[in-house]
């Protein structure tokens, strides 16, 4: 029995469907048969944002799996993806999901910065528009512009989100290069801890400039209980879809992303001028601190 695993985003479910019979030699369904031996049937996997299609066909010794994400939004979630005069591009991807469970007021919090472990490797994080294409220095020579960043925006939120009083924390391994993602001294691992200990653990990114990059916005992890924080964020900064580039390595440990921004344009720009530097640091951790305690407050209604 041959199995098939088709993924394709972007795709709406019935047109997948046909165009997988269509294509697949050995599916070919000739006028002699009757459809009715496929045996078919859809699950509702709408909170995943996909859809999937389970099909097996004896006589033709195939069976697989189809997943399709659809491209339609079903709410007016989309209105709110705009641009931002601080963090510039939302991300314009349609989206299903709402987070709704309610998060205790004292849930840990642990801040991460994105590619604190993993410099001068594949997913060492964006150089930023003004490295890569005008020719500026880096910031820091040891990192990408984007860690750099990641790490200030990182100690701002801890340092403002404390005044709050909010149960918040940072963690770097203090190692720049760590090879094996699963090391239990990386981000994700012990990201993945906190979060299966009923703590929420949110990585600090920069995405990508130009075409490279998607915009600001929440990309949840992958579970079904995306909660009020989540939902606040995703507010604040925008929404990816829940399967997201097929579920990242971080969304799959439990880990939150928070895409800042696209590293380009005025945002950069502010953060690289020495007089604004300080004051578009903190106000991005402010309203990151915002946003979170705004999502803690669901726990007092
Ligand atoms: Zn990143």
């Amino acid at each position: 029995m041959r199995f098939l695993f088709t993924y394709i985003k972007g795709t709406s479910f019935a047109l997948l469907v046909l165009r997988s019979l269509l294509c697949l030699p050995s599916m070919a369904i000739s006028q002699n048969e009757h459809f009715g031996e496929l045996k078919y049937f859809t699950y509702g996997f709408s909170r995943l944002d996909c859809k999937t299609f389970c099909f097996s066909h004896p006589s033709k010794k195939i069976s697989g799996l189809l997943i399709s994400q659809n491209p339609k939004p079903s709410d007016a979630k989309l209105k709110i993806q705009s641009n931002d005069s601080l963090t510039g591009t939302r991300v314009r991807l349609p989206t299903y999901w709402t987070g709704k469970q309610v998060v205790p007021k004292s849930v840990p919090i642990l801040i991460l910065a994105g590619h604190s472990d993993s410099q001068g490797i594949m997913g060492a994080g964006t150089s930023g528009e003004s490295v890569a294409l005008k020719g500026a220095a880096p910031m820091d020579s040891n990192m990408s512009d984007e860690l750099f960043w990641n790490i200030k925006i990182r100690d701002s939120v801890v340092k403002l989100g404390r005044k709050k009083g909010l149960n918040i924390n940072s963690y770097d391994a203090g190692v720049r290069q760590i090879i094996d993602g699963n090391d239990p001294r990386t981000n994700w691992s012990v990201g993945h801890r906190h979060s299966q200990q009923g703590g929420y653990a949110l990585e600090i990114h920069f995405d990508a400039y130009g075409k490279y990059g998607f915009g600001s916005g929440l990309i949840p992890a992958f579970t079904r209980k995306l909660n009020t924080l989540d939902e606040s964020l995703a507010k604040s900064f925008g929404r990816y879809p829940l399967f997201f580039r097929g579920g990242l390595g971080a969304a799959r440990r439990g880990i939150r992303i928070l895409e800042i921004g696209k590293l380009e344009g005025n945002l950069e720009a502010n953060l690289r001028d020495s007089r604004l530097r300080e004051k578009t640091v903190q106000t991005i951790a402010l309203r990151i601190v915002n946003a979170i305690h705004e999502g803690l407050l669901a726990d007092e209604k």
